[in-house]
């Protein structure tokens, strides 16, 4: 039996009329050159920023998310992903903020019934996209899709400049305070071997690239890496007829366990931000070290291939293209093929982010304060930004960026400071929910003469002086 979205979507309405949410907006409505200024901009409304966004109209706060994406296709799960299901178990809220109408699971039995949630393994990848749809239209979050934000100017004064492009006209757009909700790769892209530049690009992709895979049909694809995207890029390429797909792996073996997994419970969602820098630095680098295992059914898509080849101990040293091929000299001997894939992972590169440009020589990452220990060394932890509690980013010594601390991070670099509550969705409405409070607060106390004076002015009798009548002090009593 379903009750359907309709009745879903009027259970919602109760619930959050229930909790009283949204709240009326209490912020000033302030303006610049004639124009509306957000009291938050969030950059990117995928799943992160629509968490935030909801969270954010829910306190009464006045917000801007713009995507570059046409409406529905934000984030990589219509787009450049290529899984057939998440490899998140589908029992996790998400980015239901704590409401239970708000679940995947609400939605799905809403339209499928619990007998088909009983039976559902994992989540289907569109499936996910479809619900995310309708999470941004029932709470009619404010959206501009084809929106891209080209640049992100602190001020001094109070606000944050963006210039946003859309309909090949550049305009600009103020904010009190910015969230950068740009995802995997937000504060940078592919993460990529040197000898990737050598190459002609119509000989290699990453695996977040919009690639054309069935161009591989007939070809012999190499696959460098050996996670879960290296596993969909492979079986990918396998489905679309490539004639060999070969899996090259510097490990000797797959790594099995998700020690992250592991880790997940409340405590370590609630507790992580406030662990001294050192415990940070070990467990972010522990996860790195031990690596996460891709997904069981992704890897068997891959392995039913007669045409797949998993090698092991495999380390690329050099690529050419020579004789109409790709001539890959590797640690383990050669290998010739017709393309590669590299599902090597992201890493903050603010070229690749010309957004950040203005601020990026400011912003002080984990390097620049933090020496690990001898044999915790990690390039892609030294790289990512020094938040701060509010999930701002923080000046290097001597840089002179003033309102810096106006644009905050919510995106998956921020980990090393914030823990896991930066993107995934295990934790993603505790990272929306915290951040929403903190800007919520930073707002409130920035304006403090403004909500004293209104306290001032407030004037709702709440009695009208007709419940009473008042007399004088009885007589005292005579001595007796
Ligand atoms: C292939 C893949 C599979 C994943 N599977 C899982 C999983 O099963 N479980 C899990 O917990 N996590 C998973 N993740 C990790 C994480 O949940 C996703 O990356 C998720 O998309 C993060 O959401 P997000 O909103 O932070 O980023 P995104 O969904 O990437 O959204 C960022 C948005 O920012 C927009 N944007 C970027 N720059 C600009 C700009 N300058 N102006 C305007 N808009 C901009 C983009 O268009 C995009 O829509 C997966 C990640 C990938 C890449």
């Amino acid at each position: 039996m379903t009750s359907g979205l309709a009745a879903l979507e009027a259970r919602l309405a109760d619930e959050l009329e229930f909790l009283q949410l949204p709240a009326p907006r209490w912020t000033p409505a302030l303006r610049h050159d004639g124009e509306p200024v957000a009291d938050v901009a969030i950059v990117g409304a995928g799943m992160t920023g629509l968490a935030l966004a909801a969270a954010l109209v829910h306190r009464g706060v006045a917000v801007s998310a713009y995507d570059e994406a046409a409406a529905g296709f934000e984030g990589p799960w219509a787009t450049t992903a290529r899984m057939e299901t998440l490899r998140s178990p589908k029992h996790l809220a998400g980015p239901a903020l704590g409401i239970p109408s708000l679940t995947f699971r609400a939605w799905f039995e809403a339209q499928f019934g619990r007998d088909e949630w009983d039976a559902l393994d994992k989540i289907p990848r569109l499936q996910w996209m479809d619900y995310l749809r309708w999470y941004r239209e029932v709470l009619a979050l404010p959206v501009r899709n084809g929106h891209r934000v080209s640049d992100v100017q602190p001020r001094g004064d109070g606000l944050v400049e963006l210039a946003v492009e859309a309909d090949g006209r550049t305009t600009r757009a103020w904010a009190r305070r910015v969230v950068i909700a740009t995802g995997r790769a937000g504060l940078g892209g592919p993460s990529l071997p040197a000898f990737a530049e050598g190459l002609p690009r119509t000989r290699w992709a990453h695996s977040s690239d919009d690639n054309d895979y069935a161009a591989l049909a007939g070809l012999r694809v190499g696959v460098v890496g050996a996670g879960a995207s290296a596993m969909d890029s492979a079986a990918t390429a396998l489905e679309a007829g490539a004639a060999q797909v070969h899996l090259l792996v510097r490990r000797s073996d797959l790594p099995r366990i998700n020690k992250g997994k592991g880790a997940g419970n409340p405590g370590f969602v609630a507790g992580y931000a406030h662990l001294a820098d050192a415990w940070k630095w070990r467990i972010r680098h522990y996860i790195n070290t031990q690596q996460v295992p891709p997904p069981r059914n992704s890897t068997q898509r891959v392995s039913r291939h007669a045409n797949a080849h998993f090698h092991f101990g495999v380390a690329i040293e050099s690529v050419n293209e020579r004789e109409g091929a790709l001539q890959v000299r590797t640690s383990a001997g050669p290998i010739e093929l017709d393309f590669v894939i590299f599902a090597t992972g992201f890493k903050v590169d603010w070229r690749q982010r010309p957004m950040l440009r203005r601020i990026a020589p400011c912003i002080r990452v984990w390097k620049d304060r933090y020496a690990p220990p001898a044999g915790e060394e990690d390039a892609e932890l030294a790289e990512s930004p020094d938040l701060g509690a509010a999930f701002e980013f923080q000046g290097r010594a001597g840089a002179d960026c003033p309102g810096l601390e106006r644009i905050h991070c919510l995106s998956y670099p921020a980990t090393l400071s914030l823990g896991v509550i930066t993107g995934d969705i295990p934790a993603i409405s505790e990272g929306a929910l915290q951040l929403a409070d903190k800007l919520a607060g930073l707002l409130y106390g920035e304006d403090i003469e403004h909500h004293f004076a209104r306290m001032e002015a407030y004037a709702e009798p709440e009695i009208f002086g007709d419940e009473w009548v008042a007399e004088p002090l009885p007589p005292p009593a005579s001595p007796t």
